[in-house]
This record gives C-alpha cells, sequence and structure tokens, in this order.
C-alpha cells in the first residue's frame, strides 16, 4: 500500500495546505499521515480560551475532528513551542521527524515551503527545513544511528515536495515562492475542505477576515523538491507519478 505523509506546524495547515491532496489520495487507496509539530498554542486568534493551555486542548481537540473529516489514517501531533520553531536544535527536531519517517515509511511526502509559505510564517519555513533534512537523512546509515540501534530501518521516500502558490499575499511578508511542478486537481474536494476547515473553530476570525477564497481553488499546487531517483519534471498531475 502507498503512503502519503503530510508535515505541517499548525492545526488547520493539514486542511489549506493538503486537505484535498489528503481525500484525493485516500480515495486511491494510500494510506495517509499528517504530523503537525505544534498544537497552536501561541495563534492570535483564541477561541474564547483563557490560557495557552486551554487552547492548546482545544486546537488539538479541531486537528483530530479536522483530520477525521479529511479521513487521515493515522493524525500525529506533537508539542513543539507554536511559533518557536526558529529557535530549537536544528538536529533535534529534524531527527524526531526523521524517526516519524523511519516508522511510517512514506512513498511521498508533503511539506511546507521553506519561505514560510503566503502566510510567511516562520514555523512554516522550519518545518519546511526540519524535513528536507529528514527526508535526506532518514535512509542514511550514518544519520541518528541511535534509532537504526533500536530497530528501525533506513527508509527511502521516493519524493518531496512543498506547497506552493501561484501568487503571494501582498498584506503579508515578502516571500520567494518555489515554481509550480505540479497541480493536483481537487475540486471535488472543495466543500469537505471548507467543512474540515470550519471544525477549527477557534480559527473561524480567519475565514471571516479572508474569506474562503483560498480553500475554493481546484488545485493544490506543490513544488518537487527532491526525488529519490533523478528525473526531470514538467506540468505534473498527480504526486505519485512514477511511484510504486
Ligand atoms: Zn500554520
Amino acid at each position: 500500500m502507498l503512503k502519503l505523509l503530510c508535515t505541517t506546524a499548525h492545526p488547520d495547515d493539514e486542511v489549506w495546505a493538503f486537505g484535498g491532496s489528503l481525500l484525493r489520495y485516500q480515495e486511491q487507496g494510500v494510506e495517509t499521515h499528517v504530523l503537525c509539530l505544534t498544537r497552536g498554542m501561541a495563534a492570535t486568534n483564541r477561541g474564547g480560551a483563557k490560557s495557552g493551555e486551554e487552547l492548546s486542548a482545544m486546537r488539538t481537540e479541531e486537528f483530530y475532528a479536522a483530520c477525521r473529516l479529511l479521513k487521515v489514517t493515522r493524525p500525529v501531533i506533537l508539542d513543539y513551542p507554536d511559533g518557536g520553531l526558529a529557535n530549537l536544535n536544528f538536529s533535534d527536531a529534524a531527527g524526531e521527524i526523521t524517526r516519524h519517517i523511519r516508522e511510517i515509511k512514506p512513498d511521498v511526502i508533503l511539506t511546507l515551503g521553506l519561505e514560510g509559505t503566503v502566510t510567511a510564517h516562520v514555523d512554516h519555513s522550519m518545518v519546511g527545513l526540519f524535513t528536507t533534512a529528514a527526508f535526506h537523512w532518514a535512509r542514511r546509515t550514518d544519520r541518528f544511528r541511535e534509532q537504526l540501534e533500536s530497530g528501525l530501518q533506513p527508509h527511502r521516500a521516493r519524493k518531496l515536495y512543498y506547497v506552493t502558490a501561484a501568487q503571494t499575499w501582498p498584506e503579508r511578508q515578502p516571500v520567494s515562492l518555489a515554481p509550480v511542478t505540479s497541480r493536483v486537481d481537487v475540486r471535488k474536494y472543495i466543500e469537505a475542505k471548507i467543512e474540515a476547515f470550519r471544525v477549527h473553530t477557534s480559527q473561524l476570525a480567519l475565514l471571516e477576515k479572508y474569506g474562503d477564497r483560498s480553500l475554493r481553488q481546484a488545485e493544490e499546487l506543490f513544488h518537487l523538491a527532491a526525488t529519490a531517483v533523478p528525473q526531470a519534471v514538467a506540468g505534473e498531475t498527480d504526486l505519485f507519478a512514477a511511484v510504486g
């Protein structure tokens, strides 16, 4: 069975960045995984929560509820500090993601763009950077050897993609987006994607502020960042092309 892993920074990233692709590939029989690094306790929108702990608990529930709607086989949320991913020890964080890759053994990995995605969020950049290192290091026998000594095997994922966009958001910090190499048609899943975003009730102010235009896009756009087998790519429409 083919496997897809998406790595994210905050509860709700799984919806706007990957929601349509998660549904589409689940429907095609792919086992889907989401690994979210924080519980989103530093969000501007607090959903009435009185403390970081309360917001963290609320957003954890929202994450699992959204993943149920997106039919994610196995959602996992970690306890790294929201807004603080750039302050982590790089090797430790990349090592943790490497361990998950060696356990899950995904064929294709999707993550957030190194520029921080259209929102220019530094946590988004860091997830992309940690995951990029983990993609490359998971297959090696000389990285995180203690994981291999404890029984895990090196794992070679076939492809790494960054989510990208056709346009930047002028109201946010300037970013340089990765070029679009791959387009996934998600028209069929737009309503399901919006429904999954709506279970993030603490973040509904975002929908009021920005509208659901970005969730209504017919395609999710990606940049093919690395492949296990060297290849040229142009105009790809299937993230599992040449895999399996
Ligand atoms: Zn985010």
